[in-house]
């Protein structure tokens, strides 16, 4: 097998091997009814002229150690038992968020498409059921290069999924994963992270756009930069007459530990001494000027605010509301 240029299926046999983020599809139960029997996934609300809506691209399981790796395993565990989550395996949504404003259609990170999970990739078919036409995305907002963020970028002639719209990912996480032999300079467990990213980010037709530091991509809409999950993470902040909303990616990953406890760290971050600091740094930030949040894996539709308590934070859910 060729590492550089591997095939779709050596892919996801790699992907079904690593331990650290469980991706195996064999390894994930269905919820809920059977196919075809859930409500399509999609939540729309407003921040200011901005129209905001989360589209969902399933769901998939991490394994319950990847919780909580920097403190005892009886501490992560009570808190699972405590907070009625399982002990084995940590229930990930994935929540995409769509940002309609000006001329602007803006789309956060492309999900897992068919190379993760039989539970995830359904963003397509929910960007569908939300109205939203996918060619009319404007631009694609890349957090980092995570399997679940960014393996949906090509379709199955590995060309761009949206080939219309300028792509942007930090210049730090594009030039991490697309170091000469990464490959060979990791653990192996984590080589197929790699190989999947490489082959994402150079999908043909993509219009990728590497940035530095903040930026701002569209009117009212700036990546910033997070660090920590990834080595060049970055989140999207929206300001719009006076109403602002963060799109932390994985600076939050789990509606329960990083708030209660923002000072553990799991598995797939990268640096998580640096990941716990920028965790804290967005949540004070976002506690203190009652800013809007969407957690990607929190449970749908990962909207609502933090409020600090403390050393450290709680989530509140946004309601669904009819208009
Ligand atoms: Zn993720």
């Amino acid at each position: 097998m060729n590492l550089l240029k591997p095939s779709r299926r050596d892919i996801l046999k790699m992907s079904a091997a690593a331990p650290a983020l469980a991706l195996s599809a064999s390894k994930v139960t269905a919820l809920g009814g059977p196919d075809g029997d859930q409500a399509p996934g999609y939540f729309r609300f407003t921040i200011g002229n901005a129209k905001v809506t989360i589209v969902s691209d399933g769901n998939f399981f991490l394994p319950g150690t990847a919780a909580g790796i920097n403190v005892d395993r009886a501490e992560v565990e009570a808190f699972m038992i405590r907070h009625f989550l399982e002990t084995e395996r940590i229930f990930s949504h994935t929540n995409h968020v769509v940002i309609e404003l000006g001329d602007a259609v803006v789309l956060v990170d492309v999900g897992s498409g068919n190379r993760v999970s039989m539970t995830a990739g359904k963003m397509l078919g929910n960007l569908e059921a939300a109205g939203i036409d996918y060619n009319s995305i404007t631009h694609v907002m890349l957090t980092h290069a995570h399997p679940d963020h960014i393996w949906g970028i090509r379709d199955d002639f590995d060309e761009a999924v949206f080939p219309d719209a300028q792509y942007f990912i930090s210049e730090v996480e594009h030039n991490w994963w697309l170091t000469p032999d990464r490959v060979n300079m990791i653990d192996e467990s984590q080589q197929n992270l790699v190989i999947g990213a490489v082959n994402s980010l150079n999908a043909d037709l993509l219009q990728l756009n590497l940035v530095q530091g903040d930026h701002e991509i569209a009117p009212g809409m700036t990546m910033i930069s997070t660090p920590g999950h990834t080595p060049g993470h970055m989140s999207l902040h929206l300001e719009s007459d006076g109403e602002e909303l963060i799109v932390t990616g994985d600076v939050t990953r789990n509606a329960y530990f990083d708030f209660e406890r923002p000072e553990w760290y799991g598995s797939p971050d990268m640096d998580g001494e640096k990941s716990v600091a920028t965790r804290k740094r967005l949540l004070d930030w976002a506690s203190e000027d009652r800013i809007t949040l969407v957690g990607y894996h929190f449970p749908f539709p990962g909207v609502g605010h933090a409020i600090k308590q403390g050393d450290a934070y709680r989530f509140i859910p946004a309601l669904w509301k009819w208009q």
